[in-house]
This record gives structure tokens, sequence and C-alpha cells, in this order.
């Protein structure tokens, strides 16, 4: 500056002054949505305004001309981003028969593409791969990735590992949990086949230490170790009971009625998760189940290599066979939004409120004969069905199933290359960039 002229200084002044006041209000505007952001007890008509990756107004009309981008998405469902917490992310180690390995998927294939922005990893490593995993998936991926960490130190890799009562320490995987603090949201116990409380019970220890909850996937049913036991007793309010629709650990006694252990449990603040995976969902479980009104605290999926293309498909299949059997489609985001944000104790997550991280998915809900299957191969016959249509991650839109958000072809100019902006637009490949500013509108 100090070269310039004081000409070229006023210039130089009235241009920062100018683009100052060119800077739009908003990168983002979705216009005219039904918002439902149960945290907030809004379920209506609003406009969400973003900036900077934050939401920065929710409110029944906001100015468009001071958006930098439009979306009309009058008549589509305005969500918080989905939040997921049973999935199997820990994939690229080359392990056979893992879920540190071939049985684990990578998240971005199957999250943003059905609205979910965040997932937690159920326990597929354990505090000696969990590092691996952060390098290998957390620190790769779109998708916000989070983890229960699994109290077998050598994590989810098969029978040999998951019943050595000896790599089951309370004191390392609480350790790394601290050391990872927000980012390893739990501990998770699965898939043991002994008689003993041991796994269960160091779980307990180590998340007590790290102040975060328990997940139980409860393994074979065994008779030393009842349910009701399990949830009356051993588990802590805030830890998560997930399968709840299996049935496989006596959820529902022989006449159909609720396992009375499972009512208790609820009574005692423990939380009863769907992990719907491929052997974990009966619809001869959960129709009854929940006439008895024992709805879930949270839906998710329990992805994995096994899962994604059997009965279990993705988290939208699961949120539909929850509006097949009688919840409402504000009931059913809940339980896909706020509620598993708080259990994993991520409360700026799972909302739309002015400031939290702008993670937003835009669903439609589409009517016609569809089907769902359960784990058994059996259908359940429904008419309404959710489609993800657009997925905003960090502010940026990540997914756009039909192109709301993108201009006609034949109203570009002739020549046209890469059009969007990279302030909302996450789909345009990094490094490209647009030749000329986008400008407002659709
Ligand atoms: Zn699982």
């Amino acid at each position: 500056m100090r070269f310039l002229s004081s000409t070229a200084r006023l210039a130089a002044l009235i241009c920062t002054a100018a683009y100052a006041f060119s800077q739009p209000a908003y990168d983002l505007l979705l216009q005219g949505g039904h918002v439902i952001d149960p945290k907030n007890g809004i379920s209506a008509v609003r406009d969400v305004a973003i900036k900077n990756g934050s939401i920065a107004a929710v409110a029944a009309h906001l100015d468009p001309s001071a958006a930098l981008k439009v979306v009309d998405v009058a008549g589509l469902y305005v969500t918080p981003g989905l939040v997921d917490i049973h999935v199997h992310a820990f994939a690229g180690t080359g392990e056979r028969g893992s879920y540190a390995g071939d049985l684990s998927v990578y998240p971005d294939g199957f999250t943003l593409r059905n609205g979910v922005t965040t997932v937690a990893d159920a326990g597929c490593s354990g505090w000696r791969n969990f590092e691996d995993f952060k390098n290998r998936v957390i620190d790769r991926s779109k998708t916000r990735v989070l983890a229960f960490l699994n109290i077998v130190g050598a994590g989810m890799r098969g029978a040999k590992y998951e019943n050595d009562l000896a790599d089951m320490e309370a004191a390392p995987a609480a350790e790394m949990a601290l050391r990872y603090k927000g980012l390893i949201v739990g501990i998770k116990t699965a898939h043991f086949a002994g008689p003993e409380w041991t796994p269960v019970e160091h779980a307990v220890e180590a998340g007590t230490i790290a102040k975060i909850p328990v997940m139980v996937d409860f393994g074979t049913d065994r008779p030393e170790r009842p349910i009701a036991e399990l949830l009356a007793r051993k588990l802590r309010p805030g830890d998560i009971y997930t399968h709840c629709y299996s049935g496989l650990r006596h959820e529902l006694d022989d006449s159909g009625n609720l396992n009375p252990g499972m009512l208790e449990g609820r009574k005692r603040g423990v939380i009863f998760d769907v992990g719907h995976g491929n052997g974990s969902f009966a619809w001869r479980v959960a129709v009854p189940a929940l006439k008895q009104k024992f709805l879930p605290d949270s839906i998710s999926t329990d992805l994995h290599a096994g899962s994604m293309n059997s009965s279990m498909k993705d988290m939208l299949n699961v949120m539909d066979k929850f509006l097949a059997m009688g919840l409402t489609v504000d009931e059913v985001i809940r339980r896909s939004t706020w509620n598993p944000a708080r259990e994993i104790q991520h409360e700026e997550l799972g909302h739309l409120s002015v400031g939290a991280p702008a993670d937003v998915a835009v669903l439609s809900l589409q009517t016609g004969r569809f089907g769902f299957t359960d784990m058994y191969g059996a259908r359940l016959q429904a008419t309404r069905k959710l489609v993800c249509e657009i997925t905003v991650r960090n502010g940026k839109v990540v997914y756009d199933l039909n192109g709301i958000t993108r201009t006609d072809w034949d109203k570009l100019p002739k020549n046209y290359m890469q059009t969007g902006d990279p302030r909302w637009d996450g789909i345009m490949p990094q490094g490209r960039t647009a030749p000329a500013p986008s400008g407002k509108g659709k």
C-alpha cells in the first residue's frame, strides 16, 4: 500500500467496500421446504439459510436477494442431516471375513446419497487399531465418521478375537477414548459367545472412566446372562441396547409380549437402537413391539458389506419401515437426527439451530406400492417411501439426485463449462472452477 498513490489507495478502498457489499449474507438458501427440526419443535414451511458452513437463519421468509444461491425445495422435507449411529466402516485393511476389513464399507458410498451426514462406527476397531481406522477412513471421508471403540483391543475381527477375554481391558480402551474425545463416542461390546459378563462389565468400566455410553450387541443368547439382567442391572442410563427388534435374545416372550426387562431398562434410561443389519430386524418382533408402544429411541442401519444389499439396504429404507408401522414422518426424523445425536453426546448435531453445522437432508416422500423385507426375507407392503433429493454437508451441496440445484443445459451459454460456485457447491470437482461468477438464481 505504501507505494500506491493516494488515488490508487482510494480506488483500492472503494473496491474493498464494493466487494464487501457484493458479499451475499447467505451462501445457500433452501426456500419453502417443510422443515422438520424436532429439537427446536419446528415442523412447518420455513426457509433455511446457510453461511460459511453453518446454519445462518431459519424463518418463514428470508430475503432471496441476500443469498448467493437460492434453491426452491417447496413440497420437500428439509431435515437435519441424518445421524446413523450403527455402521461398519473400517474398510481397506484387506483382512478377509473381518469388520476391520472386507466386511466393512467406505461410508461415503452409502451415506450422502441417503441424507446421512454423520455415522458412528460400531466397534470395528479396538484400542490397538483405532488409529489405523482413523488414518484409513475417518480422516479421509466426507461423511463425519465417529466411532464406538470395541472393548476387544483387536477390534471386530472374528470369533477368535471377540471371545478372547484376555483382550478386553477397560483401562487402555478408556485411555484411547479420552485421547480422542469427541471422535470416540462410546464403547462397544459385540458378538460374544461365552457365558461370562466380562465383556459387558469391562465395557461399562471403560465407559465410566471415559464418561461415554456403551453400546451392546448382546451376542449369543445364554441362560447365564439373561437380557433382563443386562437391561435392569448391568447397563447404566444412557447405555445403548442395539438390535432391539431382532428377537434373538427374548426381547419378546413366547406369547409375543415384551420382555419385562425391556420395559424396566427403558424406565431406567437405557437407550434402544434399531441396528437393522442383515440379521437383527424381524417384522414378527418389531410389529408386536410397536403395537405395545415400544418405539426405538434411535433408528440405525448396521450398514456393512453383508447388509447393504440384503433386507437392510440403507438408512432411508430402515426409516421407511417405521413409517410403514405407523410412525409419522416427524417421529421417524426425530429418531434419525436429534435422538441419536444426543445419545452419542454430540448435541451440536441433529438439529438446525442457528450456528449449528450446516448438515441438511432434503427428502421427498413418495407414494406408491412398495415392499420392505426383514432378516428372514419376509415382506411388509406399504405405500410411502422417503427419497433423498439433496444432501448438504458442512454448508455445501454434496448430493443432488434430480439436479434441483442446477441450471438446465439449454439455458447456459452455448459453450458452457463448469457451473456452480465453491461457496455452496460441493459436487464440482476439486480444482475445477467455474469460468465466471455463477450469480443468483436457481
Ligand atoms: Zn453391527
